[in-house]
């Protein structure tokens, strides 16, 4: 059952130009699977309320984090001014875009934003050293629009059997990626076992529908091995 709590920022990140993750405080254990979502009020106004994925995963115990992309709404400018020690009233855990661990091949394709619940869920599949071929291919506008870069960059590091292609749209020198929005050939180039693989969708819902479309119809995949969230809202 999810629980309402009024908790207290404890750290602001800046994540990249327009993407701030915010980490409160939450007395007690922390009882949410990696990838669930949270909603967050702000000034107890209910206006002033959004539905947002925790971006941390159970393994780090000492705080629960969102990240907001942050636009012109009025949530968003509250939210961006946000300070250490302010209150928010969060109700969690919400929702089924979670790990089966009993799955050994799974893979996300994603969008800017929507890598949220993406990390915790690879955070906490790092973290407990699980036996899971996790294959991502993660698109955005520019490099500068990557959210958990560096995240993912130690990840992969530690954890071999983790492999994250980027897909942009403008390339920049050096960086290694392809350029384009993510295809059938960019599926079937970075992760060639993708008949055997669990597939994870999240972002807004025209690129979610967009990527289970070309998994069925142009890859043969059945729709239940893909496991969608829909970010209503953009
Ligand atoms: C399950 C789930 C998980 C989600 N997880 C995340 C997440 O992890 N991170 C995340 O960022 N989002 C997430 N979302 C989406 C989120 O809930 C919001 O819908 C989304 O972030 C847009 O909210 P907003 O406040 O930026 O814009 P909205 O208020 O929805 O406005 C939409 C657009 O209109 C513009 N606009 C609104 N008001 C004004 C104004 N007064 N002046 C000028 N322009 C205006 C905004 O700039 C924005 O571009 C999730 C949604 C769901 C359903």
């Amino acid at each position: 059952m999810p629980i309402e709590i009024k908790v207290k920022i404890k750290e602001v990140i800046q994540r990249n130009y327009n993407v701030k993750s915010f980490r409160i405080e939450v007395p007690g254990d922390l009882n949410y699977q990696a990838g669930q979502f949270l909603s967050v009020e702000l000034e107890n106004n209910p206006e002033l309320k959004k539905y947002l994925s925790i971006s941390s995963s159970p393994t780090e115990k000492s705080y629960l984090e969102f990240t907001k992309k942050l636009t012109q709404s009025d949530f968003s400018k509250t939210l961006d001014n946000l300070k250490v020690g302010d209150q928010v009233t969060i109700q969690y855990p919400f929702g089924k875009f979670i790990l089966d661990e009993t799955i050994p091949k799974i893979a996300f394709l994603s969008g800017g934003i929507g890598i949220t619940p993406i990390r915790s869920i690879c955070k906490y599949a790092v973290d407990m050293n699980l036996p899971i071929d996790i294959g991502l291919i993660y698109s955005n506008r520019a490099v500068r629009d990557i959210v958990f870069k560096d995240d993912f960059d130690a990840m992969v590091k530690s954890h071999p059997s983790l492999k994250v292609a980027h897909v942009l749209c403008e390339a920049e020198p050096g960086f290694k990626c392809t350029i384009g929005l993510i295809n059938s050939t960019i599926i079937k180039n970075e992760i060639p076992d993708y008949l055997e693989k669990r597939f994870y969708l999240c972002g807004p819902p025209a690129m979610v529908e967009a990527m289970r479309k070309i998994l069925v119809e142009e890859l043969g995949l059945q729709n239940d091995k893909i496991i969608m969230e829909n970010f209503q809202g953009y």
